[in-house]
């Protein structure tokens, strides 16, 4: 793993992200507080709906039994039903979950689609396991969920570690446990599958899509352009490594990028050179034609833009100081804390907010959920050209909200996300 400035790894967690969803708690009162949120409605939003821990055996393929713990975590449905990743990863647990569903909600929100904030995972390093043992963990975990997912219910998709095959995985052993007359209206019960098992096209790049796509708008905003800016990724899974092939074709120069492996610098980084590194070698540490530097050298490379893409909580009060970029677009969830975020702030670097800046995935989970459900599929120039129309929706909103209530970019986007709550709370009532 790469090493972390100034946090002390317990069991593989950095200290500033023990209490992930106080974080997301204090985020979520900020916007809060500057929108004036109806206390009532604060009350029901700062608690998640509901929290699932299952346990579940699985047999491995030396014969031996390992115990499994995973989670589902439903924040709201209010908007309609939920919707979030599932990850495979040794720090899952309820806390982070918790946070992380959370944030599904406001993301939607602010990007006007119909859905809820859920999220999920099995805490374990995937790593360790063939692919046949992580398939039946996969099936293993689907039927311990059981009910508590479903095509109108809650709808997972791919987050940390997982990918289209897990996807497939879980659409089989789901339609397994549906009666047969219910099998062909349930495929969209996961998103980002694999395209001829019902996926959408572009949905394996509309994360780092997404984030380009506001990133473009930046400098647009910022009378500036893409050609000849430089740029550095944390994280070159799902989300690092398409925003940066999406940020080179538009002239962007990759100069600095990180993985769990180690990080690595040169003046040009070849994205698609790095990018078979990678696929071979599973890291983009070794890779020759840059040096390798460590995690502080890293953080300090100068750039324009800073594309955090892994976890949470990797800019915090000891690392922020070290960034030396105009810009951070966040593709990861809760990738800056609170104190990181003051810091930024005194430093003059502007931030595109995780909530509206990595929506790309859900947007167009949320086009492939439709498709399914209208046994459509659309071409890639409708998907992106429909995806950029929601997203730069948000981004407007926001903007907005940022003159006229005199905030940042993170607190105007709660700003956003909360109203749209809000109204529906105050039309529909709360039952009784
Ligand atoms: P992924 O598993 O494809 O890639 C994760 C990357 O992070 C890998 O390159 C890994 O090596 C790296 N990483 C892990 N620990 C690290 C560490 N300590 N330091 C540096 N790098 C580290 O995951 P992904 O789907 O690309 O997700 C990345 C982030 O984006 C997560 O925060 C996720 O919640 C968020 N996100 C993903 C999607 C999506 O569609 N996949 C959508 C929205 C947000």
């Amino acid at each position: 793993m790469a090493q972390q400035a100034g946090t002390t790894v317990l069991e593989g967690r950095p200290k500033a992200r023990q209490c992930l969803h106080d974080m997301c708690r204090l985020q979520f009162k900020r916007g809060a507080e500057a929108m004036g949120l109806n206390p009532a409605i604060e009350r029901i939003l700062e608690n998640t709906t509901n929290e699932i821990t299952v346990h579940f055996p699985v047999q491995m393929d030396d014969g031996r039994i390992e115990v499994f713990t995973g989670y589902r975590v439903q924040h709201s449905n209010v908007l309609g039903p939920f919707k979030g990743g599932l990850r495979f990863h040794p720090s899952v647990d309820l806390d982070e979950v918790r946070a992380l569903a959370t944030w599904m909600t406001w993301k939607s929100a602010i990007v006007d689609i119909p859905f809820g904030g859920a999220k999920g995972g099995i805490q374990m390093d995937p790593s360790l396991y063939s692919r046949k043992e992580l398939e039946r963990i996969t099936r293993r975990f689907t039927f311990a969920l059981n009910g508590n997912i479903g095509p109108d219910y809650d709808i997972p998709a791919p987050d940390v570690n997982t990918n289209s095959q897990v996807m497939a995985w879980i659409l089989d052993t789901y339609l397994t446990m549906m009666p047969p007359l219910e099998r062909n209206r349930s495929l969209h019960v996961v998103t980002g599958k694999p395209l001829e098992a019902g996926g959408c096209v572009g949905r394996d790049k509309a994360t780092g899509q997404g984030v380009a796509y506001c990133i473009e708008r930046w400098m647009s905003d910022h009378d500036t352009s893409l050609r000849g800016a430089t740029f550095t990724v944390q994280g070159f899974g799902n989300v690092g490594s398409w925003t940066a092939r999406l940020l080179e074709r538009l002239g962007a120069r990759l100069v600095a990028a990180e993985d769990a492996g180690g990080a690595i610098t040169a003046d040009t980084i070849d994205v698609n050179l790095l990018l078979s590194h990678v696929l071979t070698c599973g890291t983009v540490a070794g890779y020759e034609a840059a040096a390798p530097i460590t995690h502080e050298e890293f953080l300090s490379t100068e750039a324009n833009i800073f594309i955090p893409a892994a976890l949470e909580a990797q800019i915090t009060e000891d690392t922020a100081p070290l960034l030396s970029v105009d810009l951070v677009a966040e593709g990861a969830n809760g990738p800056t804390t609170l104190e990181g975020d003051r810091i930024l702030q005194d430093n003059g670097i502007d931030v595109i907010p995780d909530i509206l800046c990595n929506a790309g995935g859900v947007i167009v989970s949320y086009f492939e959920w439709l498709q399914n459900k209208q046994s459509q599929s659309w071409e890639l120039d409708e998907v992106d050209r429909k995806l950029r129309c929601k997203l730069m929706g948000g981004y407007d909103r926001m903007e907005q909200a940022r003159r006229t209530y005199g905030v940042d970019s993170r607190t105007a986007a709660y700003v956003v996300a909360l109203k749209r709550l809000e109204t529906v709370y105050e039309q529909r009532g709360i039952f009784p």
